[in-house]
């Protein structure tokens, strides 16, 4: 059996012909699913009986059980816990602006990146989500708002180059017509710096946003906080967003989160000029969510805004991020996290 979000429309018409089938039996059944938001092959009109009945031999249609929702109170961040077919426990956001609603996907079960600050990581790795695992985040959110996405970042839980090929494919199937169309400029992909999976994602010269998690500007201070920085120098990632740059003319968005005490001094914001100053590049600086599990603070309001002033006055363009539904610990894992920790509690009881 197969998951049939997985396949991209080319792949469902060779399974039709290789199995007997019209081959323009695929695209209509990518417009029930996509178009119509159909999810069950019986109600598939214009699909023959038995051809519905040779899909549902081979094929399930995998959206995963929604078993919790949070509303920020400002009613713009909903986050939903959506539960996986064996039983494993992902989170998704999904952010209203003015300009459209954007979602924040989760690319793994879990995390293996290990950074200090961030609490999908903390149980490890589960496992990897499938494209089709991706895109039915997207798919079960546009149902359950009863609107359209029209952004995505894959920021939620999970390091997407460290899923590359299942991340590429659910970029390439949502950005199709035949799916749900949304344009490459509306997705991002961040990551922690996997330097060889940026230069192989270089060569798909898709139009979509890198955004680099740096966080801080030196390697010292980098590996305090992100393991993966031991692997991987500044200045190796520096060079493979050049080479990103080149590749895509695209320019790169690096996230830096104000920890107190931490990165947050002027020094830091002068290393960081000093390392950007000469790239196509946007920084966004997130004040750190606090999360239980460690004792990172977020940095005051004064020195967020005298960070931002530093790299800004050196022609850094730099914007603050929106803090959305830190209310419902909107931030990474954590929803996730505080749910398998009251189930674990519960379960104790
Ligand atoms: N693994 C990828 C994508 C998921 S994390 C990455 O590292 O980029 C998405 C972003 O949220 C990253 O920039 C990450 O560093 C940041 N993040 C994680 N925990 C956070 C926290 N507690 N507060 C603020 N940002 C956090």
């Amino acid at each position: 059996m197969y998951n049939i979000l997985d396949f991209s429309l080319d792949e469902l018409k060779k399974w039709m012909t290789d199995t007997g089938e019209s081959s323009f039996r695929a695209k209509q059944v990518m417009d029930w699913l996509y178009k119509n938001q159909i999810w069950d092959f019986d109600n598939m009109k214009n699909i023959p009986q038995n051809t519905r009945q040779l899909l549902k031999k081979n094929f399930y249609i995998s959206i995963p059980q929604l078993v919790k929702t949070y509303e920020s109170e400002r009613k713009d961040t909903f986050k939903y816990l959506y539960k996986y077919d064996d039983g494993n426990i992902i989170e998704t956001v999904v952010m209203k602006y003015n300009r459209g609603n954007s979602i924040c996907v989760s690319t793994q079960v879990g995390c293996n990146m290990g950074c200090r600050f961030c609490a999908s990581t903390i149980g490890g790795m589960v496992r990897n989500l499938s494209s089709g695992e991706i895109l039915a985040q997207v798919l079960a959110c546009q149902k359950q708002i009863g609107e359209k996405i029209s952004n995505i970042v894959l920021m939620g839980s999970g390091e997407p180059l460290d899923n590359y090929d299942n991340v590429l494919k659910f970029i390439k199937i949502v950005n199709s017509q035949y799916c749900l169309n949304i344009g490459q400029r509306h997705i991002t992909l961040s990551t922690c710096g996997i330097v060889p999976k940026i230069k192989k994602l270089a060569e798909e010269k898709m139009q979509i946003t890198l955004a680099i998690s740096l966080h801080a500007a030196e390697d010292t201070l980098r590996t305090t906080m992100m393991p993966i920085a031991n692997k991987y120098s500044i200045d190796e990632i520096m060079e493979s967003c050049r080479y990103y740059i080149n590749k895509t003319g695209r320019r790169i968005s690096f996230e830096y989160a104000l920890v107190q005490g931490v990165n947050d001094s002027d020094r830091c914001a002068l290393k960081l000029v000093h390392l950007l100053k000469e790239m196509l590049c946007h920084v966004n600086l997130i004040p750190v969510n606090k999360i239980k599990e460690n004792g990172f603070k977020q940095s005051s309001k004064n020195n967020i805004e005298n960070f931002l002033r530093i790299l800004s006055k050196h022609g850094i363009e730099t914007t603050i991020r929106k803090e959305m539904g830190s209310d419902i610990d909107a931030a990474c894992g954590q929803l996730r996290r505080s749910y398998l920790d009251s189930k674990k509690n519960r379960e104790r009881v």
